[in-house]
């Protein structure tokens, strides 16, 4: 079933420009088309083409409660900048309140599975929640951010969180967003001019060397396991 829609959905708009296939969503999935930004370079983009063409798109984000001060500011010009809402998830308060009681605030740097503990309840947890009752989930991911999203396709099903999946930038370069960014003259994380690429929490994000990886800069302790579940459910 979802395979058929996904084809459909692909066949449709394979002639499409961004934002004639944001408009054909919105009218084929009214109300129920959303988009998670986490301020990145991919992701203002994003905002900038659903900002301007006034279309019913929800913008959220998860505000895990360990971002950098920078991401709070790219987030304050860019509602000042475009004056659309940006609705905000936390993680439950329970959930962080025991997980520091029982393991302190750095935990994620002891293990994998504490990490990947920590990025459930302050992520997976709240995206669930913003996921819930939506038929199209869209994305910033770009093929070139990392090996395990090289196979990713414009539209996918997400089995994990029962929704679609439109990943518009899927084929753009890093030199594309940039030079998109800088002809919309669209607000920015200060952090990228100091070497950060994809940016998360700041315990867990660093600059990356030239030559690194994109992702590199993530979760950087790690030799693996670089994502943290808001991407890597099982497709159908
Ligand atoms: Fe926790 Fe780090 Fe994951 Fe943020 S990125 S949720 S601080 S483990």
């Amino acid at each position: 079933m979802s395979a058929t829609i996904i084809q459909s959905l692909l066949d449709k708009t394979k002639d499409f420009s961004i934002e004639e296939t944001f408009a054909f969503l919105a009218e084929e999935y009214p109300g129920k088309v959303i988009f998670s930004t986490s301020f990145g370079q991919e992701d203002q983009v994003i905002t900038d083409y659903i900002a301007k063409s006034n279309l019913d798109i929800t913008i959220f984000t998860l505000d895990t409660g360990r971002l950098f001060q920078e991401t709070y500011d790219v987030f304050h010009k860019t509602l000042k900048k475009y004056k659309k809402p940006i609705e905000v998830y936390f993680p439950e308060a329970a959930s962080v309140e025991n997980l520091l009681k029982e393991k302190g605030p750095n935990s994620f740097y002891d293990s994998v599975e504490n990490r990947k503990e920590c990025c459930f309840i302050r992520k997976v947890v709240p995206l669930r929640k913003a996921l819930a009752g939506n038929a199209v989930w869209i994305t910033g991911l770009r093929a070139e951010q990392s090996e395990n999203r090289q196979d990713l396709s414009l539209f996918e099903y997400d089995g994990g969180f029962d929704i679609i999946k439109f990943n518009p930038l899927l084929k753009w370069t890093l030199q594309e967003v940039e030079d998109y960014l800088k002809d919309n003259n669209v607000p920015q994380n200060a952090l990228h001019k100091k070497g950060f690429v994809s940016i998360g929490c700041a315990p867990c994000t660093r600059a990356i060397f030239p030559g690194e990886d994109i992702r590199a800069g993530r979760w950087y302790w790690e030799s693996s396991h670089k994502e943290c579940g808001l991407h890597g459910a099982k497709k159908e």
